[in-house]
């Protein structure tokens, strides 16, 4: 009889965890266009002498083509890196180091917005800029 409570208890945390799981992949795929645009630079990175590691749930790029890409995005040459769905591109793997905890907001906003992302980000720093205010403060 003592049994029965228990084996619900495991019931409910495994469909618990069966539930992250299935959020976790679905982020992945919510977020994936992203992603494999963010692949696609970081392989031109790794065939231009740039680096790749996988860092958490995110695979981080560095170096080569990378490098040259983050800085000349248009916030300028000073921007440590960029997110793209489940990657994260930076120019050396101290800026990734030193970027991780603010990219990462941005990794969960792609799980969030898929792929609306990309517009809701530009039409959030075009008000802040029509606020003048700047997007990158
Ligand atoms: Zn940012």
């Amino acid at each position: 009889m003592l049994l029965v409570p228990v084996f619900y208890d495991w019931i409910k945390i495994e469909i618990i965890a069966l539930m992250q799981i299935v959020l976790r992949v679905l982020a992945f795929i919510w977020a994936s266009p992203y992603s494999l645009l963010g692949l696609l630079l970081g392989v031109i990175g790794l065939c231009t002498g740039g680096r790749a590691r996988i860092r958490g749930r995110t695979i981080e790029f560095h170096g080569g083509a990378v490098k040259w890409f983050v800085a000349h995005l248009p916030p300028g040459s000073l921007t440590l890196a960029i997110t793209l769905g489940h990657t994260i591109l930076g120019q050396s793997d101290a800026s990734l180091d030193n970027a991780r905890d603010h990219e990462m907001v941005h990794v969960r906003q792609f799980e969030r917005w898929g792929p609306l992302m990309g517009p809701a980000y530009l039409l959030a720093s075009l008000g802040l800029w029509f606020a003048g205010r700047n997007p990158y403060r």
